[in-house]
């Protein structure tokens, strides 16, 4: 009986070492002192033809200038939560993005903007929703993140915290585009939401302005400490008072110091339903897949089956950069103190 317990005890302990030897094995190092930037601005129907040479450069130029922001701040020694910002910040000034200044608009005829921002050292997080009179969300997330002992606000009571931190506040005329309006116009009262960047009809013309799109940063500073964040108008036409992935913590935003910092854009029903972000994490971090393949399994064994698009842009623990989409486009970049650095829009090159 005693012999039979060894037998026992002594396979128990080969499977477990056995299970562990499935998982590969994490070769790569981070360089010492080194830092890097992800960011991304919206995916969905992005193709080349949509675009003027004009408008393809405007977005670059944006793209560019986002990227140098962040960038800056880690190249001094600063956090990677305040390089997230700071590329935010940029994207969500700038009405070329659904973020910010030229968020889309819902059922109502109003902007609901979301955020979330994530430190992947203490797992601590900050979110907000439902707001109209923030000029830069993000920050307010990170308010509710530094400043409060709650993970999400919504409504009024963001709002109302926000202001009391001093957080710039703006009548919602600000938020203002016609553009955006236009894209409201095409579906309102149709039972359908869209990403920004879908082509779409008005009068039977299609129309070619896909200058939209949620924003994200993914950052990882001097001292390998992971930050990531999302802002977003949301979807046009979505319902009064819905909230999408990118305030829900796992779902459109994550980061963690073990495995990687994560943003996503997309149709966030599904990111939420995948809880997409943190899926990705994990299957780094328990079954041992490279980033590449957690991403390809997500976006299209997992989202794209559900009916879900979209794209995710990822910086792991050692600074390198990934990215996946399902969809036709997602604008993106990257600069990392390696002095490389990439901005692209359309389909995939790599
Ligand atoms: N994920 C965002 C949302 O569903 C939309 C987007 O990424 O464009 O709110």
């Amino acid at each position: 009986m005693k012999n039979l317990f060894y037998v026992v005890v002594l396979a128990f302990i080969l499977a477990s070492c056995n299970q562990k030897s499935n998982l590969k094995e994490d070769t790569t190092t981070r360089e010492p002192n080194s830092f890097a930037i992800v960011i991304h601005g919206g995916a969905g129907g992005i193709k080349k033809e949509y675009f003027t040479e004009e408008q393809q450069e405007a977005y670059t130029l944006k793209l560019e200038e986002a990227l140098k922001a962040g960038y800056a701040i880690l190249e001094k020694g600063g956090i990677s939560l305040d390089a997230v910002q700071a590329a935010i910040n940029i994207m969500e000034d700038s009405p070329l993005f659904n973020a910010g200044k030229g968020a889309v608009y819902n059922s109502e005829g109003n902007q609901e903007m979301d955020a979330a921002i994530m430190d992947g050292k203490t797992l601590n997080a900050g979110a907000i929703a439902n707001v109209n009179h923030i000029k830069n969300p993000i920050l307010a997330a990170r308010i509710v993140m530094d400043s409060s002992s709650h993970v999400l606000l919504s409504g009024k009571g963001a709002e109302i915290l926000a202001a009391k931190y001093g957080i710039e506040m703006v009548d919602s005329s600000y938020f203002f585009t016609e553009k955006r309006m236009n894209q409201l116009k095409e579906l309102q009262g149709k039972e359908k939401t869209k990403l920004d960047h879908t082509a779409f009809l008005i009068n039977n013309e299609l129309i070619d302005d896909h200058k939209f799109g949620t924003v994200g940063a993914v950052a990882i500073d001097k001292n390998g400490n992971i930050a990531a964040g999302t802002s977003t108008g949301g979807m046009t036409n979505k319902k009064y008072g819905r909230i999408g992935d990118v305030p829900i913590i796992g779902a459109g935003t994550y980061a963690n110091n073990l495995t990687c910092g994560i943003s996503a854009t997309g149709t966030g029903e599904y990111f939420i339903r995948t809880v997409a972000a943190h899926e990705v994490s994990s299957l780094i971090k328990y079954k041992g897949l490279s980033p590449a393949e957690a991403l390809h399994e997500v976006l299209f064994n997992q989202i794209g089956p559900l009916g879900g698009e979209g794209g995710m842009i990822l910086l792991d623990k050692n600074g390198d950069v990934y990215w996946d989409f399902n969809s036709t486009g997602m604008f993106r970049g990257y600069k990392k103190s390696t002095g490389e650095t990439k901005v692209e829009m359309f389909e995939k090159t790599n």
